[in-house]
């Protein structure tokens, strides 16, 4: 129930996409809520808005998250600085929380390093799930740093669509075929999709 850490350390959950990361970040987050501890959980927004959201797995469950911008948006959450998810206008510094955690991490700046690293230090459990790799199967932003920091890794595997092996890649499809090294991250209007691969069937084209 509780981790094997006393008090405040850093938890990192990585893995390709379809590994099960969102739903293991959601079952440790659910048993922190069971043992009526305080739990904020927050992901990246994907357009520009600060908002409640949820973090959902590919098999349906979810839990509460706040949807931010940047790692300043979580700061001034975590400070009481916003009046985000019904805090009280002038109820002043909130509490830190039992528990923060953070899906899609890997998509924050190195900021967030520094953010995990100062809750745990103050006593924070930190639960952070997000791709180690990227499409081309390169370290994912700030991942490296956080899994060298973190006293919990766990790496899941997905299922490789090609052959059932387990699959440590996130194959990235443009038009049905694999993407090409450099095709900019954020395509507009281009049929994209991903699918988890193993080493032999992760395919980048030149
Ligand atoms: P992640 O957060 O790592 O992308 P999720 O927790 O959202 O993963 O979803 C994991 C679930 O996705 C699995 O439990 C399974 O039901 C489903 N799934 C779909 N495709 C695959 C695949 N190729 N390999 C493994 N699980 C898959």
């Amino acid at each position: 129930l509780r981790s094997p850490f006393h008090g405040g350390h850093l938890e990192v959950i990585v893995g390709p996409m379809f590994s099960g990361k969102s739903e293991e970040l959601i079952r440790r987050v659910t048993r922190s809520l069971i043992a009526r501890q305080n739990v904020l959980v927050f992901k990246p927004a994907l357009d520009d808005r600060y908002h409640a959201s949820a973090v959902a797995s590919h098999a349906g469950r979810s839990v509460e998250a706040l949807a931010v911008r940047n790692v300043a948006d979580i700061r001034a959450h975590l400070s009481g600085e916003d009046r985000l998810l019904g805090a009280e206008a002038g109820s002043g510094k909130p509490p830190l929380p039992d528990v923060v955690g953070i899906d899609e991490v890997q998509f924050f700046d190195a900021e967030v390093v520094t953010l995990a690293l100062e809750l745990a230090d103050a006593g924070v459990r930190v639960i952070l799930a997000g791709l180690d790799l990227d499409f081309r199967a390169e370290p994912f932003g700030p991942m490296p740093q956080l899994l060298a920091r973190a006293e919990s890794v766990e790496k899941l595997t997905a299922i490789c669509t090609v052959c059932g092996a387990p699959a440590t890649r996130s194959q990235r499809l443009i038009g049905g075929q694999p993407a090409r090294y450099d095709d900019p991250v954020v395509l507009v209007g281009a049929r994209e999709s991903y699918e988890a691969r193993c080493r032999v069937h992760h395919t980048v084209l030149e």
